[in-house]
């Protein structure tokens, strides 16, 4: 499963957000195929969609799908020069597919901040540059390496140098992978460098209980949203020791709090979604009586597999799917009624799966 990593300089709230995620964490017998592991989290991708279909087919149980967050702990200025936890903190970060970077942008004289003030922004570029730096070690071996491989013709290391040269480039400018504009090839040849700073980023602006309402007056979130535009990275703005409180609520309880602080969606809710988005991820459907069931897969994934989602059985002996979208269900009332409409489609392999699509997977065992 894809997973995003939660980083931060010390000090921002990232431990407090963590807290909020396993806290809040899903059912974890329902998902036996999630990381079990003490620096993950796995929480409920909260989808509206699910309750409907709920109230449509009575199902005998319900299960959401889930995602996953992983801890990453505390990166300090230096740790591409081995400082703090340094490099396993960077190989940390390698292994995930996007990251969350928790940035301060809440006053609170009584918690320190690891460089004497709150200062998002430099924050950011602290953390920034770290990745930046890990990766212009390994963009420098690659460049030697590509160099020797070049006189003996090889096709892939000439076809790896100007990108490499690109990005060292880039790298000398303060600038992440990430914005770069690539050609297609180039993008991806860049890929396989597995890069830092070519994972998607989204930055978590953390702001203090009494300005969550109001958090685009925030000065802090005001610029962290102009660094991220520049950045191609996304924003989104919690409290996360509202989130924390709130993790221990039944949702009719989080919704009264949620009202009582003026706030529409949980931060936790925001950004699972946002990481969601931010890997292209989407929602497929099974909906029988005994359970209806939300599934994630990547966009632009096949019929198969999505199948292979639920069980590599499922791939393997696939023979093909009968699928209905979501509004289409919703509109006809029930699977009877869509079928009878004409709405429920018999797809085979080659079908590019739909977000919200209902799926149920015809195989051979
Ligand atoms: P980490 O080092 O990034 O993991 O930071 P922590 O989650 O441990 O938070 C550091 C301190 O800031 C703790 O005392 C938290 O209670 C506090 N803190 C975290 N988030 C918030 C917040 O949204 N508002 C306020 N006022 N304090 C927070």
């Amino acid at each position: 499963a894809l997973t995003a990593g939660i980083v931060g300089l010390p000090n921002v709230g990232k431990s407090t957000l963590f807290n909020a995620i396993t806290k809040a964490g899903a059912e974890a017998a329902n998902y036996p195929f999630c990381t079990i592991d003490p620096n993950v989290g796995i929480v409920e991708v909260p989808d509206e969609r699910l309750n409907k279909l709920t109230e449509l087919v009575d199902p005998k149980k319900t299960v959401p799908t889930a995602f996953e967050f992983t801890d990453i702990a505390g990166i300090v200025e230096g740790a591409s020069k081995g400082e703090g936890l340094g490099n396993k903190f960077l190989s940390h970060i390698r292994e995930v597919d996007a990251i969350c970077q928790v940035v301060r942008c809440f006053a609170d004289d009584n918690i320190t901040h690891v460089t004497g003030k709150v200062d998002p922004i430099s924050d950011i570029e602290v953390i920034n540059l770290e990745l930046i730096l890990a990766d212009m070690e390994s963009i420098e071996k690659r460049i030697a390496r590509a160099a020797k491989l070049k006189k003996q013709r090889d096709k892939d290391a000439i076809a790896e140098e100007p990108v490499l040269l690109k990005l060292r480039e880039a790298f000398e400018d303060g600038k992440l992978a990430r914005s770069i504009d690539f050609t297609d090839d180039e993008l991806r040849i860049a890929k396989g460098l597995n890069l830092l700073t070519l994972k998607p980023m989204l930055y978590v602006a953390n702001v203090s209980e009494d300005e969550i309402a109001d958090a685009d007056n925030n000065e802090y979130v005001q610029k962290v949203r102009e660094f991220a535009a520049g950045d191609k990275a996304d924003v989104i703005v919690i409290c996360a020791k509202i989130e924390e409180e709130m993790a221990e609520l039944d949702d009719e309880e989080k919704e009264m709090f949620l009202e009582e602080l003026g706030i529409t969606e949980s931060g936790l809710d925001q950004l699972v979604k946002a990481s969601y988005s931010l890997l292209g991820l989407a929602t497929y459907f099974t909906a029988g009586v005994q359970e209806v069931r939300a599934w994630t897969f990547k966009k632009g994934m096949k019929a198969p597999q999505c199948a292979g989602v639920i069980h590599s059985d499922f791939e393997r002996g696939f023979i093909r799917a009968e699928t209905v979208a979501y509004d289409e269900l919703v509109e006809a009332g029930s699977m009877a009624a869509a079928k009878e409409a004409g709405k429920v489609r018999q797809e085979g392999k080659e079908y590019i799966v739909k977000d919200g699509d209902v799926m149920l997977f015809r195989f051979n065992v």
